[in-house]
């Protein structure tokens, strides 16, 4: 039934054979196509919307309401808290953790941040050069560690300023467990920014409030990951964070007066939205969201967790196939799987896959290197090796990420075409390999 929530499900690609065949998309964790309710929103909405805020016709009027009821719409979703939170709107997930970091940032370099080793490079560089950085270890499984956190919390002795940790996985799927290491981080003085990218569209999120000691103080997460377009995403937080700080991003919008001589900033969110909005990126996503809200992210999580174990069961039966997410115990999870087939690189695999039966998967490293990395075993000696010979093919992963919208008929198509290709690993190879 949630397939005719989807825009684009039925449409038919070609394959190198000539024929063409219904799209199956498995790369749901880059981006996911729209909802239908989504789409409808933004056509019904074209005729209504305006430049917002200063404006005083209807149009202008509407648009504003709609931008602003949207922040509440947002807190609702994740459960944020209604008084102390705000929701500042941004381009996607990447400028909203950089406007934290810029937020955070200052001139004490005794600060630490503590990243991990499964976090998204949206997640870890932009903390590179404004703090001391260090990152909490995976265990055997490819797991966060809580121990290892509790370990350098203790370390630093009230230095960690926030720990940045992903919600979910975009590499194993696993989900942490945010509650527990926002509890901890409290104990310890620290703040928790939870990077909700993967998180938002296949569970439910919840902020618990400033007064639980499990509450989450920052999340952050992107619209073109829940059915919605890109170019828009949020970040929220308390607004005392973002009071303390001259804006990122200065221009019309972010203030209240302003002369040659002095400037008067606007409160947060305000603050931090300088420049017209994107009053139909919130109209979007807001759209989405009330679609999810409506399902229950409780009867969608249940859903996927069915299409992720059949998966994962089926993936197990295919000859030589190498998974690196499914740990020797029931892991808490989405439904992101990497594997690879010795002997094929994870490109031609990637490739093959989609020019033989029109499906969609990604390779590579998933802006996750460090972590991709160590899953590989790839010791330092070898990575400054590959370092020195960008021309090498370097190695990584394959992955299949679902939505909402997937089925195990799709599963099937899928599994059944890899079977195919790891019993005929040569004929495949030397078919496709001119650019691999
Ligand atoms: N964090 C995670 C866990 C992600 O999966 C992604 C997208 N792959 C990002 C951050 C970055 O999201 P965006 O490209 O929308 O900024």
């Amino acid at each position: 039934a949630f397939r005719n929530l989807i825009v684009g499900v039925q449409e038919k690609v070609p394959l190198s054979n000539g024929n063409s065949v219904t799209y199956i998309n498995l790369d749901n964790a880059a981006t996911t196509p729209p909802m239908h309710a989504v789409m409808d929103e933004i056509i019904n909405f074209s005729p209504w919307y305006s430049s917002i805020h200063r404006g005083t016709g209807y149009k202008s009027l509407l648009s504003s309401d709609i931008y602003e009821e949207g922040r509440d719409i947002i807190k609702k979703f994740v459960n944020a808290d209604e008084q102390k939170d705000v929701v500042i709107y941004t381009k996607n997930t990447t400028e909203s953790i950089n406007l934290l970091s810029y937020v955070l940032a200052e001139k004490d370099d005794k600060q630490v941040i503590l990243a991990s080793d499964m976090e998204h490079l949206a997640n870890d560089l932009p903390w590179r050069d404004k703090f001391a950085i260090d990152y909490v270890t995976i265990d055997k499984y490819g797991m966060f560690s809580l121990e290892d956190l509790e370990m350098k919390l203790k370390h630093y002795n009230g230095r960690v300023k926030t720990v940045a940790v992903a919600g979910a996985s975009n590499v194993t799927g696993y989900k942490n467990p945010i509650h527990q290491i926002a509890r901890l981080s409290h104990q310890h003085g620290a703040k928790i920014l939870v990077d909700g990218a993967q998180l938002a569209p296949h569970c439910p999120i919840d902020m618990k409030g400033h007064e639980s000691p499990e509450h989450i103080d920052y999340l952050v997460f992107s619209a073109h990951k829940m059915y919605a377009p890109f170019g828009i995403g949020v970040l929220i937080g308390p607004q005392e964070t973002f009071q303390k700080q001259e804006p990122f991003c200065k221009g019309g919008g972010a203030v209240e007066l302003v002369s040659h001589q002095f400037i008067e900033w606007s409160l947060s969110p305000h603050k931090e939205e300088a420049g017209t909005p994107n009053v139909m990126g919130v109209v979007a996503l807001t759209a989405a969201i009330k679609t999810l809200m409506s399902i229950g992210m409780n009867v969608i999580d249940q859903y996927e967790q069915e299409l992720i174990h059949y998966t994962i069961h089926k993936l197990t039966s295919v000859p030589d196939l190498k998974l690196y997410c499914c740990a020797a115990k029931n892991e808490d999870r989405l439904g992101i799987i990497s594997f690879d087939l010795p002997g094929l690189h994870h490109e031609l695999l990637a490739k093959i896959l989609s020019y033989e039966g029109g499906i969609a998967v990604r390779s590579g490293l998933f802006c996750a290197h460090p972590y991709v990395e160590k899953l590989l075993g790839l010791t330092p000696q070898k990575l400054a090796y590959y370092h020195q010979k960008p021309e090498l093919p370097f190695p990584g992963l394959v992955r299949l990420s679902l939505g909402l919208y997937n089925n195990s008929n799709e599963i099937d198509l899928f599994i059944d075409l890899l079977s195919e290709i790891a019993q005929n690993k040569q004929v495949y190879k030397e078919k496709y390999q001119t650019e691999c």
